[in-house]
């Protein structure tokens, strides 16, 4: 009985992220260059706190960086 409590937990989880994903960017502190991550990436990244490590798609650079919310 207790399997389906926590798949009930991952799938909520997983969509709190997927959802997180969707309406966050990064921005490259090397370039400045504003950019989005797959959701996959999302989640499998390397991340500390909240930090996720990226690479930048304009300059290449790798980095740690922090979510910032999209401005709609
Ligand atoms: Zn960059």
């Amino acid at each position: 009985m207790g399997h389906l409590g926590a798949i009930v937990i991952i799938v909520i989880v997983f969509a709190i992220v997927v959802f997180r994903s969707r309406t966050t960017h990064f921005e490259c502190p090397n370039c400045d260059h504003s950019f989005k991550v797959s959701s996959l990436n999302y989640i499998f990244t390397l991340h500390a706190g909240l930090s996720r490590f990226a690479t930048c798609p304009n300059c290449g650079k790798g980095a740690l960086m922090t979510p910032v919310g999209d401005k709609n």
